[in-house]
């Protein structure tokens, strides 16, 4: 473990870095881009001219290495403000599958440019509308020709990808029914989207519920160079899956930080407003709900420090990530519901951005992983019940 990771006062130093950052977008900034489902360009430039986006990357390819606390802390940070950190969260750890998996040519070529924020590398093109969480049956093909491979397919959810360089792609590359493991012949390719738009990929954005640059992908005979391919042909779900506990324990940190802002937001709210010639939060109905929160709060932080020590000591965590991910999302969606109710009618008002963080934080249940996946995970892999599906 790298003692520059465990020191308390590197952390203290970048919480600050990013909450003074964050003070030059205050949540109207957020609530402006929300209603005109804008992308927070200004905001993602600030914070890679910081250098906060590479941290995860080894000092000797550019960035700061240090470790998952590290991003954990400054993720959270970015949601404790008001703010949402999806527009960029990819920028720190989908380089990941390169830093592990890629050759020392494609490492020298591509991470100094993601440290430096010159090449964005934030799209992850894995879910397909077809395979849905089954991941494996995903469709889209890489079919090897020569000196390239040739893709056709589909990808929905890829988040990003209008405002990414590079993505990294989730393809077969020997179809399902010819392969003894059903996990085996997937590839992990990195696709130059800047030459692929146009010449065989199409992207098309999904209007959602909250504001998140996400699309559908298009592949129709899309030729990219072999040298896209990371690591070995075939290989490429497990390369995912190593991702996977790092994904899961950084967006549990957006979750912690989404708690703590609702929960300041009723605290303040509920000493203020009064009603009954008192404050609404005099009233046990109004204050046991937001003590719950915090004590729901307090206990997914636990988990979710833990589970990012364990990475970084690179220990299994499978079970910290998963449980970690599983409580942060239930306690962000509880403190969201809970800041609702406290704010009455006034909840449903933009211009408090309670509604607005009611819904980003709902989204965690369901994405990058729902829960019903990470309660199978820990019912099979923890607890040594049968495989569900
Ligand atoms: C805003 C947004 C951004 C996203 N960004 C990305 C991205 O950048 N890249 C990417 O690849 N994907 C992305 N995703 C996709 C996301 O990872 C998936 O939506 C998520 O994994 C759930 O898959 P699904 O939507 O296909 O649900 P489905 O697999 O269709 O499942 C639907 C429901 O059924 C439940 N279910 C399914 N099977 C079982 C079972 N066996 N047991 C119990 N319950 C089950 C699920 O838990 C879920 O609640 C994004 C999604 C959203 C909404």
């Amino acid at each position: 473990m790298s003692p520059v990771q465990d020191d308390p006062e590197i952390i203290a130093a970048l919480r600050e870095t990013v909450r003074a950052l964050c003070r030059d977008f205050p949540p109207s900034y957020w609530r402006g881009l929300d209603r005109e489902k804008a992308y927070p360009t200004h905001f993602v430039q600030a914070m890679t001219q910081a250098g906060l986006l590479g941290v995860l990357i080894p000092e000797e390819y550019g960035g700061s290495g240090l470790g998952l606390t590290a991003a954990a802390a400054i993720l959270e940070e970015v949601h404790a403000s008001g703010g949402n950190a999806a527009a960029l969260h990819a920028q720190m750890y989908t380089m990941g599958t390169v830093l592990r998996h890629g050759s020392p040519e494609q490492k020298q070529r591509w991470l100094p440019a993601v440290a430096d924020g010159s090449i964005r590398l934030q799209a992850f093109g894995v879910t397909e509308p077809t395979a849905g969480t089954d991941t494996t049956s995903i469709s889209t093909f890489a079919r090897r020709d020569g000196d390239t491979y040739v893709i056709n397919g589909q990808k929905v959810w890829t988040s990003r990808a209008e405002h990414s360089d590079l993505m990294v792609l989730l393809a077969r590359t020997t179809p399902k029914d010819q392969v003894s493991k059903k996990s085996e012949g997937l590839s992990v390719f990195l696709v130059d989207m800047r030459e692929a738009k146009g010449e065989g990929l199409t992207i098309k954005p999904i209007a959602t519920m909250l504001n998140h640059a996400t699309t559908e992908i298009f592949f129709d005979n899309l030729v990219i160079p072999a040298d896209s391919l990371i690591g070995e042909e075939g290989k490429g779900f497990k390369y995912i899956l190593d991702g996977m506990n790092a994904e899961r324990i950084l967006i549990a940190a957006e979750c912690l930080g989404d708690s703590a802002w609702l929960i300041g937001k009723a605290r303040d709210y509920a000493n203020e407003r009064r009603v009954f010639n008192r404050p609404i939060g005099q009233n046990q109905g109004v204050q046991f709900p937001i003590a719950r929160a915090y004590a729901q709060a307090h206990a997914a932080r636990l988990t979710v420090y833990d589970a990012a020590a364990r990475y970084e000591a690179g220990l299994p965590c499978g079970e910290q990530a998963n449980i970690a991910k599983l409580l942060a999302s239930e306690a962000s969606w509880a403190a969201a519901d809970m800041c609702l109710q406290t704010h009455g009618g006034f909840g449903f008002a933009e211009e408090y951005d309670v509604e607005r963080k009611f819904r980003e934080t709902r989204l965690y249940q369901v994405a990058p992983i729902s829960t019903n996946m990470i309660l199978a995970y820990v019912a099979e892999h923890v607890l040594g019940l049968p495989r569900s599906y």
